[in-house]
């Protein structure tokens, strides 16, 4: 029995054709949903790649790992280190950096890590060619003229004057680079990891486990021109324009309306990631294969495109940058069990972190569907220093980010038609109804009925130090991908 998790990168549950989105993103996981489980009510752990990745392997809460700040690492045996103690032929397939580097603990147990460790290379170095000086792209917010007078105070004020205002210098002359400086954006990185994956499972001559992570759903959005289907090329021009989405939108730079049209262009590599997919699970009944492999799709977290949080005034989702909005947590989940032919539609609320026991039960073969469905599941975000920087330098801006919670805890709890959310955030505590994808409301703003606390209180955790020492070079492709 084989093991195959592939994960679409930053995939919001609204946004596929399992959960009725209007554009047709995800043909084939629908076609695939005749002879597997759709979990309608399924949520990620955390709200960006490396508190939800940690989360899937290693089977905690994201307040167990403790891996839910950027420069974190997992330190828990994982899933994958699990499977290769039993024998198991273990292939990694990622361009997502906290998957593919050391430092950050999810790669352990992989016997082999496939992926451009380049992806998101920054050709911002050279951008501002003085890495000790400031970085321009820091000091963003305001308009144009104010923000280079700004740039210019900054630099005087550093330790590298000359050096801070080359580099403003080589950023103004350099305006047409990709965004987040990308050398060689990538098109069709699910192409490539694809070819990749079958090469590698060609070559298999035991029982083998694998995850791919697309990121071709992750900013920058970069369809092929025939997954292109619902955005066109000006739209990828207003891309072009576009640094780090959550800088420029939140402090002003750019409009909001341009953030939700993109989200036309976000559907098209959707279905450019669903087409891999589909490749991949034609390969694999060719081969014989597909029966005898547990197959799990999901996505690690969401995407905003501007939409305004319930509980934070002021406040919209832009990228997967804070928070635990429905668009960062409700997440996709498909699950092929082996040998399965009938549709099953689970209608409870689910939790990905759950796929670690889900995996487990499968190989020991004594499982149940329902593994994937706790009484409680849990959703937990930690405000990222990025972010607090974001609200200092946008203070005299027109959003007081400032006031931003430090942490943010969520309980889930099936209802009798949908799913409550219990959301403390600071001293406060909100209940939102959910139907589904489409259809949720802020019931109440002071609940404080002390579910979340009580929860929260049960479980097992301390706060052990779980800092990574990372490189520069990671430093550098982080912040390439707007985390830092
Ligand atoms: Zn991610």
């Amino acid at each position: 029995m084989n093991v195959l998790l592939l994960i679409m990168d930053s995939v919001q549950a609204k946004n596929t054709s399992l959960h009725n989105h209007s554009n047709d993103t995800t043909p084939f996981l629908s076609e695939l949903s005749d002879s597997a489980t759709t979990y309608k009510q399924a949520r990620a752990p955390s709200f960006f790649s490396l508190p939800s990745h940690a989360s899937m392997f290693s089977g905690l809460h994201a307040v167990e790992h403790g891996a839910t700040s950027k420069t974190d690492s997992l330190s828990h045996e994982t899933i994958f280190e699990w499977l290769a103690n039993k024998g198991y032929s273990t292939g990694l397939f990622s361009s997502n950096v906290y998957l593919s580097k050391d430092e950050f603990g999810l790669n352990k147990g992989f016997s082999h890590i496939f992926g451009r460790n380049d992806f998101l290379v920054a050709k911002s170095s050279t951008k501002y060619p003085h890495q000790n000086a400031l970085n321009p792209l820091k000091y963003r917010s305001g308009s144009n003229g104010d923000r280079n007078i700004k740039y210019i105070l900054k630099s005087l004020g550093s330790e590298q004057p000359l050096q801070s205002i080359l580099n403003g210098v080589a950023s103004k002359l350099d305006g047409t680079v990709f965004p987040y400086g990308l050398s060689e954006p990538e098109p069709n990185g699910s192409q490539v990891l694809t070819n990749d994956f079958l090469k590698w499972h060609g070559n298999q001559t035991q029982n083998w486990a694998a995850v791919i992570n697309f990121m071709d759903t992750h900013f920058p959005y970069l369809p092929k021109a025939e997954h292109n289907l619902w955005g066109n090329d000006d739209l990828l021009q207003y891309q072009e324009k576009i640094t780090n989405p959550r800088v420029d939108f939140l402090t002003g730079e750019q409009p909001w309306w341009i953030a939700k049209a993109l989200e036309s262009v976000y559907d098209g590599t959707i279905h450019q990631v669903d087409q891999a997919i589909s490749r991949i699970y034609s390969e694999l009944s060719r081969r014989g294969d597909a029966e005898d492999t547990l197959i799990i799709v999901t996505s690690d977290h969401g995407e905003g495109f501007g939409e305004r949080s319930r509980v934070i005034p002021g406040f919209r989702i832009v990228g997967h940058a804070a928070g635990l909005h429905e668009l960062l947590t409700h997440v996709p989940l498909l699950v092929q069990f082996p040998g399965q032919s009938d549709s099953v539609t689970i209608n409870d609320v689910a939790t990905i972190r759950k796929i670690y026991d889900l995996i487990k039960q499968v190989v020991d073969e004594s499982y149940t569907q329902d593994i994937l469905c706790p009484e409680h599941v849990l959703s937990f975000a930690e405000l990222t220093d990025r972010t607090e920087q974001l609200s200092a330098e946008n203070a005299a801006g027109e959003l007081e980010l400032t006031d931003l919670p430090r942490k943010m805890y969520a309980v889930y709890e099936n209802t009798d038609n949908g799913v409550n959310k219990y959301i403390k955030s600071g001293d406060s505590e909100y209940l939102i109804q959910i139907r589904n994808t489409h259809e949720a409301m802020l019931f109440d703003t002071q609940t404080n009925n002390g579910l979340v606390e009580s929860v929260y209180d049960d479980l097992d955790y301390n706060a052990s130090d779980t800092s990574t020492a990372i490189s520069q070079d990671t430093a550098k492709h982080l912040e390439d991908l707007g985390y830092l």
